[in-house]
C-alpha cells in the first residue's frame, strides 16, 4: 500500500479496495480459494470468467494493518476537515467483509491507549487532537481555538434514529439557509478527547444493536453516520475569523441483494428502501464525478436520506473517500464482483 502524498491531487474522490483476510470458516472448508489476485498497488484482478482487471487509487491487501490504511485513507481527512473543507467516508461492502472493522474497529478493549485493531475513526481523532493542541500552540497570538462536537445516527429503512439518544426516532431533515441540511432535535456532544469519542461510538454501537432488535431487523441493514462538526476561531488584523470543517464517518449497510422474494408490505418496502440509499449514494458519486468531468449533470442528492444529509458534504470542495471492502474468498466471488463494479463506477 503507497503511502501517497498526493492523495487529493487532481479528484476529489478517492476509491480504495480493502481486501480483508479469510476467516476461520473460510478456512476450514471449502472457502479458501480465493477470487481475487492482486497484481500492484492499484490493481486487483477477479479470478472468475471472464478474469476481469479492476484498477482503482489503492488496494489495501490482506495484511495492511489498521494503522497503515489510516495513514493513507483517514489523515488526509483531518488535514481537509482543519482547513474548514466537509469531508465523507464511505464504508461499502457486503456483509461480513469487514466494514465496521474498518471504520471502528475494536473499540471495546482499551486502556487510554487505541490497540492494533483499533479502526480509522478512533485513530483519526487521535491524530485530529494532537493535531489541534499544535495548531493552537503555534498560532497562540492569533489566539486560535478549535471545537468539536459530534453526533451519530443510524439510517433505516430511511427512518432517521439518533443513536446518542435512541428514544429520539424518525427525526426529520430540514434545510436553512445559514446551518444547510440538518437533522432536527439531534444530539450533538462536544468532545475533547480520544476517551471522549471512544464512549460516544461505545453507546452508538450498543444503542444500534437495541434499535436493531426492537425494528426485529439486523444493523447490516441500517446506514450508521458518525458526525464531527470542527470549529476554529482566531483574530488577525483585529478581525474575528469563524470557520467549519465538517467530517462525515459512514458504516453502510451491507450491499447485498436484499431478499425481497416472498416478501410482503413493510419487509418488501424496507428491502427498496435500503437498495434506495445506497443506489442513490452510487448514482450522487457518479454525477459528480462526471460534473468533475465538465459533463452536464443533475445530482439527485433528494433522492434518498442518507444523499439529502450529507449533501453539502458530497461534491463541491469536499473531499471523498469511499473504502470498498471485499472478501477474498471464493464463496464470496459474486459479492466481490459486485462490490468492484460499484467502486469502479464510482472513480
Ligand atoms: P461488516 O461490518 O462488513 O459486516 P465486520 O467488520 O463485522 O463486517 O467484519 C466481519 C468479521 O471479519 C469480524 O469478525 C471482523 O473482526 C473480521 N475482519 C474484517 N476485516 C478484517 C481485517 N482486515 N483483519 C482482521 N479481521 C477482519
Ligand atoms: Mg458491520
Amino acid at each position: 500500500l503507497d503511502d501517497d502524498p498526493s492523495f487529493w491531487n487532481d479528484h476529489n474522490v478517492q476509491v480504495l479496495i480493502r481486501i480483508r483476510p479469510l476467516n476461520s470458516a473460510e478456512i476450514i472448508s471449502e472457502g479458501y480459494g480465493r477470487c481475487l489476485r492482486q497484481e500492484s498497488a492499484q490493481t486487483v484482478v477477479w479470478l472468475g470468467h471472464p478474469e476481469t482487471r479492476f484498477t482503482f487509487d489503492h488496494i489495501a491487501c490482506e495484511s495492511v494493518s489498521q494503522e497503515n490504511l489510516f495513514r493513507v485513507a483517514g489523515l488526509p481527512m483531518v488535514d481537509n476537515c482543519m482547513s474548514g473543507y466537509n469531508s465523507c467516508m464511505f464504508a461499502y461492502g457486503q456483509t461480513g467483509s469487514g466494514k465496521t472493522y474498518t471504520m471502528m474497529g475494536e473499540i471495546d478493549k482499551m486502556d487510554g491507549k487505541l490497540s492494533d485493531d483499533c479502526g480509522i475513526t478512533p485513530r483519526i481523532f487521535e491524530y485530529l487532537f494532537t493535531r489541534i493542541m499544535k495548531e493552537e500552540e503555534s498560532r497562540k497570538h492569533e489566539r486560535l481555538t478549535y471545537s468539536c462536537k459530534c453526533s451519530f445516527l443510524e439510517i433505516y429503512n430511511e427512518h432517521i434514529t439518533d443513536l446518542l439518544e435512541p428514544s429520539s426516532t424518525n427525526l426529520q431533515l430540514r434545510e436553512d439557509l445559514k446551518k444547510g441540511v440538518y437533522v432536527e432535535n439531534l444530539t450533538e456532544c462536544s468532545v475533547m478527547t480520544v476517551n471522549d469519542v471512544l464512549k460516544l461510538l461505545q453507546q452508538g454501537a450498543a444503542n444500534r444493536k437495541i434499535a436493531a432488535t426492537h425494528m426485529n431487523s439486523e444493523s447490516s441493514r441500517s446506514h450508521s453516520v458518525f458526525t464531527c462538526v470542527i470549529e476554529s476561531r482566531w483574530e488577525k488584523d483585529s478581525i474575528s475569523h469563524l470557520r467549519f470543517g465538517r467530517l462525515n464517518l459512514v458504516d453502510l449497510a451491507g450491499s447485498e441483494r436484499q431478499k425481497s422474494s416472498g416478501a410482503e408490505g413493510d419487509r418488501l418496502k424496507e428491502a427498496a428502501n435500503i437498495n434506495k440509499s445506497l443506489s442513490t449514494l452510487g448514482l450522487v458519486i457518479m454525477s459528480l464525478v462526471e460534473l468533475a468531468q465538465g459533463k452536464h449533470r443533475h445530482v439527485p442528492y433528494r433522492d434518498s436520506r442518507l444523499t439529502f444529509l450529507l449533501q453539502d458534504s458530497l461534491g463541491g470542495n469536499s473531499k471523498t473517500a469511499i473504502i470498498a471492502n471485499v472478501s477474498p474468498s471464493i464463496w464470496s466471488a459474486n459479492e466481490t464482483l459486485s462490490t468492484l463494479k460499484f467502486a469502479q463506477r464510482a472513480k
